[in-house]
């Protein structure tokens, strides 16, 4: 008989789509997929035919200050504080209904779901998102904290510093320049190490050949079952789980264009920059002579509608050279012959797209894990360039150069191509033992009073 998963993604577009992915890799191993979602950036249920859907009001939607997704601590406080209680009582009702349940898998950042599911008496593995190598930064926070590196009044002055616990990392990196609200960040940060600590199994979007020693490390620190068994995306796509239109012309100007000759730029689903961040991009781009592709998300520079942003004549000057849309298929685009460089913001799942792709990447961060990504991109895995102070034109210019047509470029992608093999040719034993493992979980609730 099937077991059955329960899944509790967390709605940003960047979690949605590996938890989506996962819920289609476990399917494929025969097991039953339930979604429990919030209504606030729901999936697509007739994307997933296969898949139960279960929608919970999450207090996300009503809130107009975390909807307009500006605030994403807001969210997450909302998420782990009014979301939690709807969980429960529609957990509560699926294991009443199904006699078949082997566990919910829930995002690691929904730490409050692991009290739930402790208190239900099914187990919980927690998927996280994102690196290995920025889940250990975020784990050796409190003993950098009791160190003094992230006390408000020293961390201008120490931004540069080594952090000596973590090489190559500097305090910039591990928490951002920009922090606001630190308490807050600290808090989320350590609820969900905490919190994944407690649960039964952690799966992370991610393989061995890139984080094989961070693994180890986490398995030291941890002792929990670890399930490396991504890049996820190289078993379905993430475009089915898409919130916001795929535009496909991107893909036919693509089409006209030369082989590698292109950079494709996006910087995801939430980061935000300023007026003055994006005009640096935007002659950055010109200045550098390169063909490009950007996907510029409404919202990108916050309060404007789209392009009204971008500095007077630039579009005169880049004529055909570069070809903008608000969001792009962007698995196909790095797929895609023309494309030669990803100027990403460092999210995990575009870096591990990328990577599939054998695309050398140009990356910037803006919060949250981009920064420990783009370090070990640039110090540790020497899979791209990391620009480090902020949008400068002239470093973004050098930066293309180097990337599209000097030989650092060349080397990286040879580096790429290795990799690419490694991916290629990896076996599904970490899926394997995650399927065992799932199926040798046991219910030790009371599935009549689990309905309360
Ligand atoms: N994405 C997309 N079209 C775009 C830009 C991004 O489909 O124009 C997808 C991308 O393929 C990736 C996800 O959105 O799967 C972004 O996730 P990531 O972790 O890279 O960044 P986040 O949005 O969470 O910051």
């Amino acid at each position: 008989m099937s077991r059955r998963i329960i899944l509790l993604p967390m709605p940003f577009q960047g979690h949605i789509n590996p938890m989506m992915q996962l819920g289609s890799i476990l399917h494929s191993r025969g097991f039953a997929i339930s979604i429990i979602h919030t209504q606030y950036n729901s999936p697509d249920p007739s994307k997933y035919p296969h898949f139960t859907f279960h929608p919970i009001p999450d207090g996300v939607s009503e809130d107009s200050q975390a909807s307009k997704g500006g605030d994403i601590l807001r969210v997450l406080h909302l998420i782990n504080t009014d979301c939690v209680p709807l969980f429960r009582d529609c957990l509560g009702k699926l294991l009443s209904i199904h006699d078949d349940i082997a566990c919910v898998i829930t995002d690691a950042i929904i730490y409050s779901s692991q009290a739930v599911a402790e208190n239900l008496g099914v187990k919980r593995i927690a998927l996280r998102t994102s690196s290995v190598c920025s889940f250990l930064a975020f784990a050796t926070l409190p003993l950098l904290r009791e160190k003094g590196f992230y006390s408000d009044d020293t961390l201008d002055s120490r931004r540069e510093d080594p952090v000596p616990e973590l090489p190559p990392l500097k305090v910039k990196d591990v928490l951002g320049i920009k922090i606001q609200n630190m308490d807050v960040t600290l808090k989320v940060v350590c609820d969900m190490v905490e919190g994944t600590k407690k649960a039964s199994g952690l799966i992370f979007n991610t393989f061995q050949d890139l984080e094989g020693s961070d693994l180890a490390n986490l398995h030291d620190l941890f002792r929990l079952p670890t399930f490396p068994i991504g890049p996820f995306h190289k078993f379905f796509s993430a475009a089915s789980s898409s919130l916001l239109t795929q535009d496909r012309s991107s893909v036919s100007w693509l089409d006209t264009q030369t082989t590698s000759s292109v950079l494709y730029v996006s910087f995801g689903s939430l980061a935000a920059m300023d007026e003055r961040d994006l005009t640096e991009v935007a002659w950055g781009l010109a200045n550098s002579m390169q063909p490009f592709l950007w996907a510029v998300r409404p919202g990108l520079v916050q309060g404007s509608q789209w392009l009204e942003s971008l500095p007077n004549g630039f579009l005169e000057v880049i004529s055909e050279r570069g070809y903008i849309v608000k969001w792009t298929p962007q698995q196909e685009v790095l797929s895609h012959p023309a494309v030669g460089g990803f100027w990403t913001h460092s999210g995990w799942n575009s870096i591990l797209e990328s990577v599939c792709e054998g695309v050398p990447m140009i990356c910037s961060s803006c919060f949250g894990d981009q920064m420990v990504n783009s370090r070990y991109i640039n110090d540790v895995w020497k899979l791209g360039i990391k620009l480090e102070d902020g949008f400068k034109r002239e470093e973004i210019e050098l930066a293309i150069r180097k990337i599209m047509l000097h030989r650092e470029g060349q080397e990286i992608r040879g580096k790429l191509l290795c990799l690419k093999e490694k991916i290629d040719s990896a076996s599904s034993t970490s899926l394997d033992a995650l399927s065992d493992f799932i199926s040798s979980l046991k219910y030790s609730g009371d599935y009549s009073s689990a309905l309360v």
